[in-house]
């Protein structure tokens, strides 16, 4: 709930409907003392038409509507910057709180279009290989700016429901040709299991027919392995899971996702199975991430190894060459070495596609996003301060003086 300043002295708390599923804005609506199925309309206004002015509802009555002028407002986050790459890829810069921004990004591909969402300001979990984690952590997003970003990006390409036009004579939609938001992944910035109740609202409005109506086969969570909350996911949600692995044995994987020495990868694998073996749909398979570093993670044995650990789990294997960013010591593999460890992963009978990068001109590719953080951990000094004292020793040797 927001507070907005009146003529400079009256502070007016507002309840943002951008993000209440239907059951919270129906207990909203009735402590207010009005019926709950005002809610269904709201939410088709909201989220079919793009609406974000109570004055525009002409299905409400005008003593509701002014009074939820009074109490109430309908609030993305501010959009800071929309940038379009030469690929159709789009990038959003949003506002969060003052000082701090967050990034979502549209990624078009053959018959359908992918909008990757952040979940959080930051990240705490410090994964060594990711931008967002060494820009340290400030906070949770509510659920209206995570399903803000799904409404501002259907928004720009004017894709709402109620704004598609049938042919009256096939049924066809006219407009079809627009870009289109088919399919969501809480991709971006943050680890949404540490953002479970947001990410669990947000989640169930893409899902929602009053609301965008994706099906829960094209509404992804990835996770870098929270297992307790994992293990809670199935109670409230059926949404696809991807699970950003990295690493065949507790010993890398801890090197490079800290939050293995937690949870390691066999505690992480039997929660993630008995969440898709708890699903209605029998069909659904694990997505596993594997970000391919150089050197690093990315040998035949571990390839080999990978395989073995694989064997029985229903999954496919998305392999993401690492995309560098500032200061980082990592490097991407050569296409090569990509290929060779795909091989393995293919002759072994795994789907594993390499996820080719995109929006390379706008920095848009999974790990470079760093939005703008007020970093409340200090991790962002202490990364920069590592780096630069590493930098100086580099100098320092290069030019002799050691
Ligand atoms: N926190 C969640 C979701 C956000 S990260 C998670 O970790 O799953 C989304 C994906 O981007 C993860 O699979 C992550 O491992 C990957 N990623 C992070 N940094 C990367 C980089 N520099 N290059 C390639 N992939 C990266
Ligand atoms: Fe956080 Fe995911 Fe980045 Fe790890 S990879 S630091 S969990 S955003």
């Amino acid at each position: 709930m927001m507070t907005k300043s009146v003529n400079n002295s009256t502070e007016i708390a507002r309840h943002n409907l951008l993000g209440m599923t239907q059951s919270r804005l129906t207990d909203f609506l009735l402590s207010i003392g009005e019926k709950s199925f005002r809610a269904k309309q709201i939410m088709k206004w909201i989220h079919h038409c793009g609406v974000d002015d109570f004055a525009l509802m002409t299905d409400l009555s005008k003593a509701l509507r002014e009074k939820l002028m009074a109490m109430a407002e309908i609030r993305p986050p501010e959009i800071v910057s929309q940038q379009d790459s030469n690929d159709g890829t789009r990038k959003w810069v949003l506002r969060v709180t003052s000082g701090s921004c967050v990034e979502a990004v549209y990624i078009p591909e053959k018959g359908r279009g992918t909008l990757c969402v952040s979940s959080q300001v930051g990240c705490s979990l410090d994964c060594s290989f990711c931008s967002t984690g060494k820009q340290g952590f400030q906070r949770d997003l509510t659920a209206s700016e995570i399903i803000g970003q799904v409404w501002l990006a259907v928004k720009s390409f004017d894709g709402f429901k109620a704004h598609q036009k049938v042919d009256k004579k096939n049924g066809q939609i006219i407009n079809a040709d627009k870009p289109k938001v088919t399919n969501v992944v809480m991709m971006g910035m943050g680890e949404p299991l540490l953002n479970f109740d947001n990410v669990v609202d947000g989640m169930n409005l893409m899902m929602d027919d009053l609301a965008y109506g994706l099906s829960k086969r094209r509404v992804t969570l990835s996770t870098s392995g929270v297992v307790p909350m994992l293990d809670k996911l199935g109670a409230v949600s059926d949404c696809s899971l991807a699970i950003s692995l990295h690493a065949p044995n507790d010993e890398l994987r801890s090197q490079l996702v800290p939050i293995n020495k937690k949870y390691p990868i066999a505690m992480l694998l039997e929660s993630s199975l008995r969440y898709i073996n708890g699903l209605s749909d029998n069909k659904r398979v694990i997505t596993i991430e594997y970000t391919l570093i150089d050197k690093v993670n990315d040998t035949l044995p571990l390839a080999h190894e990978l395989v073995a650990l694989l064997r029985d789990v229903p999954c496919k294997i998305n392999l993401i060459p690492f995309n560098p960013f500032p200061l980082s010591d990592y490097q991407r593999p050569s296409n090569n070495r990509v290929k060779a460890f795909q091989r393995v992963l293919n002759e072994a009978g795994f789907i594993a596609p390499v996820r080719t990068t995109r929006g390379d001109d706008i920095d848009a590719a999974c790990g470079q996003l760093v939005g703008q953080v007020a970093d409340r951990t200090k991790r962002k000094q202490r990364y920069l301060s590592n780096q630069n004292s590493n930098e100086e020793q580099s100098v320092r040797i290069v030019n002799g003086l050691q």
